[in-house]
């Protein structure tokens, strides 16, 4: 079974800033199928835990009501318990079938209820909603523990792992009993007892620290939002003076303007905001949450995670915390990691110094000599609309969504044959839910595809895609994926338009619905997405090259009277792509390598100084301070409230791939190549979990990926 715990998955892709994720496929809660043989006789007349009569077995929506999620859970947590005791209770000698594939059999009401209701708790979390996910939290949290520490299950788990070169496996059974195995060492089910007491008090420790964490931050964000006078946002576009303003009224303080020290709100100020001592007043709200030595401080919280994490490490034999991490991750060591981050920052630092040079010519126009950090993105905007000539808001009017989507269908079609077919007759969750059933070209059908794309004042921000069911030929299942975005709703047949970085996004999503429908695996637990979690983006981030081909833009960016972007402003929007990216570049890297540094350390000094180290750390980089983290220490969520501690750089490693990965279409001189497309839907989206990606990847690619297409998309050559 698939314990999907979505609400803490959100993961910022990339530079953008955009929020995209998608079901980490190790995260640690996941728990293994389990078989119920008997498939429980529940009789009831709740419709979650009848047989679906609904059009391809989708999720009865329509019956549904929050008052069926709790009961369900409760009968499917008990059978799935029973099943797993079943399995290590089995008298007989442990085999393949009575085991691991009796383990990938079952929990399929849990499976089937948990993703009905996490899909729902993110994209439509209504009080009722938010409170049942309180409660069943902690029980599917239980279970896990509990058949991650059976001694009686790992054991029949390990002999057959002892053994797996004499069981005749085929290569995804093998995959499957090493990767059981793992999960369950992993979770420390091979320690001692006592070591195992420990580390499950560890599990305990961090995961409060975890919490306490995002409650520090959240208060302090909160305390350090602005309140700024009308001169202070004097010349700020229209739009975000409203806001603002809004902002300070609904807060009580009419006449002036709130400025809420949250990326959304600091990046576009900062940007725009003539006034140069309110940008640095926003600029040292911002950077400095978590870190003003008050009771919301995240300094100490951050020492005892890093310890704590390094112990931990120790106890599962592994060096450091980022090795232990690491060893479950395509890139396999903190060594590999380390030298893809350093090949990118080297070139990335000599370009921010050239980017610094061009802004402080022009801030020099300000009678500014110095740039400093609230500085930056005012300037490089006028640079960039000096250059580029870009008016966002023209832009705009050749991005319908009707129109992106007809793209994004007919690239699909291009690159795989595969055509969609909108249903009717499928019950959705809430208004504006569309459902599409995929087909091959000769018309077999594939799944289902759920688009979500609208806004609501329920669902989770960002962008996400996840699963319904997953494909699995054992289960003999069909694979339904939701995307979901938050485009803002338009009043009902008007005209959608959305910027290019939402365009992006549709096809960053569907990429990942991709990776779910197309997969072609005998086992659940293998199947789509479920694979490391610095491949994921790999099939997602791919995508997003195809929506900026100005093949596809000629097409389908057109306005409302039909007439396609003027080639000027293509090319314009073409070239703006590489600049900033300097500046852009050390941000992120500058993150990524603190964070794998900071949990490489083997042993963490008593009374660490968290901010002196951060410091310290940055000038042996040669970051220069006008540029600074993306994310620092006492705010990084991605690290000590996520599940991205140590996997930060994923973001960079995926971006390696999918830069060389398009670059192989371009090399072809045709971005629908049959050959190209063919290959990576066979050796990457096809295959799952099945086997290392690196070998998926090398399989697609004819070898294994470079650093070079990245630096020259990032213009960093
Ligand atoms: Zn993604």
């Amino acid at each position: 079974m698939r314990l999907v715990l979505l609400a803490s998955t959100a993961i910022a892709m990339g530079l953008t800033g955009c929020v995209s994720d998608i079901q980490p496929a190790n995260a640690p809660a996941q728990t293994p199928k389990i078989a119920n043989p008997m498939t429980a006789p529940i009789q009831s007349s709740n419709p979650l835990l009848v047989d679906w009569t609904t059009p391809e077995g989708a999720p009865p929506y329509d019956l549904i009501r929050p008052e069926h999620y709790e009961p369900a859970f409760d009968a499917a947590l008990a059978a799935a318990r029973d099943d797993y005791r079943r399995i290590s209770d089995n008298a007989s000698a442990p085999t393949f079938a009575n085991t691991i594939e009796a383990m990938e059999m079952s929990g399929r009401l849990l499976d089937r209820i948990s993703a009905t209701f996490f899909n729902v708790s993110s994209a439509d979390a209504t009080p009722a909603i938010q409170s049942i996910e309180e409660n069943v939290a902690p029980k599917l949290a239980r279970l896990s523990n509990e058949i991650y520490l059976d001694q009686n299950l790992f054991g029949r788990v390990d002999q057959l792992y002892k053994m797996r070169e004499t069981l005749g496996l085929t290569p995804e059974q093998h995959r499957l009993l090493s990767e059981t195995h793992k999960r369950f060492v992993r979770a420390g089910a091979a320690l001692n007892p006592d070591a195992r007491a420990r580390v499950a008090a560890i599990n305990e420790e961090l995961a409060n620290l975890g919490v306490t964490f995002g409650q520090n931050l959240l208060a302090d964000q909160k305390a350090s939002a602005v309140y700024l006078s009308a001169e202070e946002v004097a010349g700020l576009p229209d739009d975000q003076r409203t806001a603002a303003a809004a902002g300070a009224r609904s807060a009580g303080r009419d006449a002036e303007y709130l400025i809420p020290a949250t990326r959304s709100a600091v990046e576009p100020f900062l940007t725009s905001a003539p006034n140069r001592a309110a940008r640095e007043k926003v600029w040292r709200a911002f950077v400095m949450r978590g870190d003003n030595a008050n009771a919301n401080d995240n300094n100490a919280t951050i020492a005892r995670m890093v310890t704590l994490r390094a112990e931990r490490a120790k106890l599962m034999g592994a060096t450091s915390h980022a090795a232990f991490q690491l060893e479950d991750a395509m890139a396999k060591t903190p060594a590999a990691a380390d030298a893809l981050l350093m090949t990118v920052i080297t070139p990335a630092l000599l370009r921010a110094n050239e980017e610094l040079e061009d802004l402080t010519a022009i801030a020099r126009q300000d009678e500014i000599s110095k740039v400093e950090p609230w500085d930056w993105r005012y300037y490089a905007e006028k640079v960039r609309k000096e250059r580029f000539a870009l008016d966002e808001a023209a832009l705009k009017q050749y991005f319908p969504l009707d129109g992106m989507v007809d793209a994004l269908f007919e690239t699909t079609n291009k690159l795989y044959g595969v055509t969609m077919h909108e249903r009717q007759d499928i019950p959705v969750y809430a208004e504006g839910v569309r459902v599409w059933e995929v087909r091959e070209a000769d018309g077999t059908k594939i799944g289902l595809f759920y688009a979500d794309w609208f806004s609501r004042a329920t669902k989770s921000p960002g962008a996400w895609m996840n699963s319904l069911r997953d494909q699995s030929s054992l289960r003999g299942e069909m694979p339904i994926v939701v995307n979901n975005q938050n485009l803002p709703p338009a009043a009902p047949g008007q005209r959608v338009v959305i910027s290019i970085d939402e365009a992006e996004t549709l096809f960053h999503e569907f990429g990942h619905a991709l990776h779910g429908l197309l997969s072609k695996v005998r086992y659940p637990s293998l199947s789509g997405t479920a694979v490391p979690r610095d491949f994921v983006e790999f099939p997602a981030q791919v995508y997003e090259h195809w929506v900026t081909e100005p093949e596809i833009l000629r097409k389908h960016a057109r306005n409302s009277k039909g007439e396609p972007i003027p080639e000027a402003m293509l090319q314009s929007l073409l070239k703006a792509q590489t600049f900033n990216q300097g500046y852009l570049t050390v941000q992120q890297l500058s993150s990524a390598i603190l964070d794998m540094r900071l949990h490489q350390m083997d042993a963490v000094p008593a009374g660490f100084d968290v901010r002196r180290w951060e410091a310290e750390q940055l000038k042996s980089l040669g970051v220069p301070e006008e540029v600074g983290m993306r994310h620092r220490l006492a705010h990084f969520s991605h690290i000590f409230d996520g599940g991205y501690s140590a996997g930060y750089y994923a973001y960079t490693w995926a971006e390696v791939m999918d830069a060389d990965g398009f670059d192989a279409f371009k090399e072809a001189g045709d971005i629908f190549d049959p050959s190209l497309a063919r290959k990576l839907r066979r050796e990457v989206l096809e295959r799952g979990n099945t086997r290392d990606p690196a070998e998926s990847y090398a399989a697609f690619r004819g070898r294994m990926p470079t650093a070079d297409a990245l630096l020259r998309n990032r213009g960093l050559n």
